[in-house]
């Protein structure tokens, strides 16, 4: 580490160099920012600091605070806008100082600004869902503990530690102990914190650094530091420092940069974009956060700077060589450890705003729902523009991590776990670059045409023993007040089914159903047996690994020999279901009592060594990461290696409304549509000349989601469906079966031919596809 006579010295340029060092081995090339609305919940203040302009006299304010509906007013058009953060920003203990503020309180039955501010927290958390962070300054414990079950998360700019800085005269609150006892008290209580420094209001530069080195101190005692707000002093209108002068932006560099290396490097470093006139040096400095960025209230404390537009900002970011995301109040590292860092009732909220990464969600878009998705694929993507609109090999790798992921791609390299999970952590462009790489490969490896097959579901049964927790389809016998009721088809119905499905053209049915406690490993011979009764040609796609392991199980045959025993009877492949995520530690929370990971993939194993087919499918965006989604590529990938087995890969968006684990707050809403991109792209990269087919289910993402996933990778829009069952009981809204038209409606933009196809991919003839 730098000693402080090294940071004084070392040259601005070499400083900044090896800050950007730090900052891009912790956080790569990623800048985060928080869409957030500001909630000035008073301005009046008892502290009198010589720069601001937020706080004023009783005598110019309309009332002493907001009221509740003026508050609630102001989140509500913050949701409206996309906002997920609601940042309340006040003056400091004015009761103590006006009589007018007192007496408002005590009218309304609040003991304490702070204790007001909690209602209000709590107010806009349950109306609006929008997470509070609570920017009371220097508070005691007992009132951070008051907050923290109301807000995400907490903060106190320490600002400096100089003693007798002009800039603090008449505030007591600015005591430098009393702001580093806030810090320390935040750390015990386990506050993800938000603190800063103030440069330019008449510290030094080895005053910063003893900032700085406070607060890393804090954050080794109690890890609750999120990050570090580096703010320039600027000079305003009306404040006692009005003839100061303002924070040179080279000091505000230097500044950034010493943050960068004296803060541990998780420690997310933020400059705030509104308070410099060029945005490319503070991201040299080494910045990797923009703070709050509000698209609808104005910055309350510097109301003369407007915030960039969101364009604006994402340009000079990526003009940079960033990527801009949206996060919470609260980071990920603390919105994943919710049992340390958020008191349970703010956890649901964090988790229904978050992605998987823990970042925020960057729509309204959610697999099933009816919005259309974010047009995340239009134009082309810088790196292809540069390159004249070709060649993968031209990836620029200086342009972070995916950039380099790709390149190798470009050269033949395997992505293994690492690299996965890296290229699902692309953002903006890096999306398309993703996107354009795994449509290449698409088009080498299985060219233009889009496939489907004509099939039928009959999903036998909804009664079910197991109790996965996302499943809104399986009824246990009893449950007649849940959605729908519970039943068994006959035998007979079964066979009706299969000749209505082969009159109206179908060449497969898909059989899958609840686990009967009545069924033994017979009946899924007899429903073979129903099945070919109404036709012998059709080919029986059906039975996940879990239904033979049971099956196997309850007829206490190996399963083996019941598989033998099912494709003699007809079965000729099996649906890649029951994986859900293959990481039996997401299992574990999502259906604990259903086959493992290594149970799953002996029996696609062993169903591959007896000669049958079958495919593989991932349920994603319910409670895991990107790592989990990265070892079941690699899982699977590598027994397909071994067995050759597997047809196609079908990626299943989870889809949350109605599902038990939803319904219980323990899930996210389903992967948000960037996910579900490169859930398709990565897909067809990792598994790049092992399975040449990427299914969209267009049951989980309708029409307009299918089509921009059939330009990032996927060249299969899988069946018609005729009686789609379980994504309409999760709350899927995109109907139950979709005809030759509308499939031909959603590939015709593409200007690619919709071809016809069997299970196994076998193409109908040339031009026999959409319409035979
Ligand atoms: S997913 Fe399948 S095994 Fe699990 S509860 Fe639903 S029907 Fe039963």
């Amino acid at each position: 580490m730098l000693s402080d006579a090294d940071l004084l010295d070392t040259p601005l340029d070499d400083l900044t160099a090896l800050a950007r060092v730090v900052r891009d081995g912790a956080h790569g090339r990623r800048v985060t920012y928080s869409p957030k609305v500001f909630i000035p919940l008073t301005m009046l203040c008892r502290d009198k600091c010589g720069y601001c302009t937020f706080a004023k006299a009783p005598a110019r304010v309309t009332a002493p605070y907001l009221l509740p509906e003026e508050v609630l007013a102001i989140a509500e058009a913050g949701k409206a806008a996309g906002c997920h953060e609601a940042l309340f920003t006040l003056g400091e203990r004015p009761e103590l100082r006006y009589p007018v503020a007192a007496e408002w309180l005590a009218a309304q039955g609040y003991a304490s600004t702070v204790d007001y501010l909690a209602a209000m927290c709590r107010l806009v958390a349950e109306e609006t869902g929008l997470l509070p962070h609570a920017n009371a300054g220097a508070l005691d414990a007992t009132e951070l503990a008051t907050l923290r079950p109301v807000a995400a998360s907490q903060g106190m700019m320490l600002e400096s530690l100089a003693e007798d800085l002009d800039a603090h005269r008449g505030s007591p609150d600015k005591e430098p102990a009393r702001r580093l006892a806030t810090l320390e008290f935040a750390g015990e209580l386990a506050i993800p914190f938000t603190t800063g420094i103030l440069v330019g209001i008449g510290d030094t530069r080895a005053d910063q650094l003893a900032a700085l080195r406070a607060i890393a101190a804090a954050h080794a005692r109690h890890g609750h530091v999120q990050e570090v707000i580096v703010q320039n002093f600027l000079p305003k209108a009306g404040t006692a420092m009005f003839r100061a002068e303002p924070c040179a932006p080279e000091d505000l560099q230097w500044a950034i940069a010493a943050a960068r290396l004296v803060l541990p490097p998780e420690i997310h470093v933020q400059a705030p974009p509104n308070l410099s006139d060029e945005l490319a040096p503070l991201l040299r400095a080494g910045i990797d956060d923009w703070g709050g960025v509000s698209p609808v209230t104005a910055d309350h404390v510097n109301p003369e700077r407007a915030w960039p537009a969101l364009d604006v900002l994402r340009e000079a970011t990526e003009a940079a060589g960033h990527t801009l995301a949206p996060r919470l109040t609260i980071y990920p590292t603390f919105a994943h450890d919710p049992q340390r860092w958020l008191d349970p009732a703010l956890r649901f909220g964090v988790m229904d705003a978050s992605d998987a990464e823990g970042l925020a969600r960057d729509s309204s878009w959610c697999s099933g729902g009816e919005e259309p998705p974010p047009p995340l694929l239009e134009g082309t993507s810088p790196w292809r523009a540069a390159a004249g609109g070709v060649a993968t090999a031209t990836v620029d790798t200086g342009r972070g991590a995916v950039a380099e992921v790709l390149a190798g791609v470009a050269l033949g390299q395997e992505v293994g776990e690492a690299e996965i999970v890296t290229l699902f952590s692309a953002r903006g462009p890096e999306v398309r670059m993703v996107a354009e790489v795994a449509d290449d490969l698409r088009r080498q490896v299985v060219g233009d045409d889009v496939t489907f097959v004509r099939n039928r579901n009959i999903n036998y049964t909804n009664v079910c023993t197991f109790k996965c927790r996302f499943c809104a389809f399986s009824k246990g016998p009893l449950s007649l007040n849940l959605r729908g009721a519970p039943y068994l088809l006959e035998l007979d119905e079964i066979t009706r089914r299969v000749v209505e499905a082969v009159d109206e053209g179908a060449t497969e049915v898909c059989l899958q159903g609840g686990i009967h406690p009545n069924f033994d490993g017979d009946y899924y011979l007899h429903v073979l047996e129903a099945v070919r009764a109404g036709s012998t040609d059709i080919h029986i796609h059906g039975f996940t690994a879990l239904e033979v392991t049971e099956g196997a199980r309850r007829s206490e045959v190996p399963l083996a020999e019941y598989l033998t025993r099912l494709k003699e009877a007809g079965l000729k492949t099996l649906p890649g279901t029951a994986a859900e995520i293959l990481d039996d530690e997401i299992r574990a929370l999502i259906c604990p009592d259903k086959i493992n990971t290594e149970e799953w993939l002996e029996a696609h194993r062993t169903a591959h060594s007896v000669g049958l087919r079958s495919n593989i499918t991932i349920m994603f965006g319910s409670v895991e990461q990107p790592v989990s989604w990265a070892r079941h590529m690699v899982r699977t990938r590598d027994l397909q290696r071994e067995t050759g087995g597997f047809t196609e890969f079908v990626p299943l968006p989870f889809v949350h409304m109605a599902t038990p684990i939803y319904l219980q707050k323990k899930a996210r809403r389903g992967p948000t549509f960037r996910e579900t991109v490169l859930m398709h792209s990565v897909a067809r990269i990792a598994y790049s000349g092992d399975i040449d087919n990427i299914q969209v289910s267009w049951v989980k993402l309708g029409a307009e989601g299918a089509r921009q996933l059939l330009r990032a990778g996927a060249n299969d829009l899988g069946g018609t469906l005729m009686d789609e069952n379980i994504s309409r009981a999760a709350g899927a809204q995109h109907g139950q079966r979709m005809g030759v038209e509308e499939l031909e409606a959603i590939v015709a933009p593409l200007g690619r031919p919709l071809v016809q196809r069997s299970t196994l991919y076998a193409l109908a003839g040339a031009g026999a596809s959409a319409g035979a």
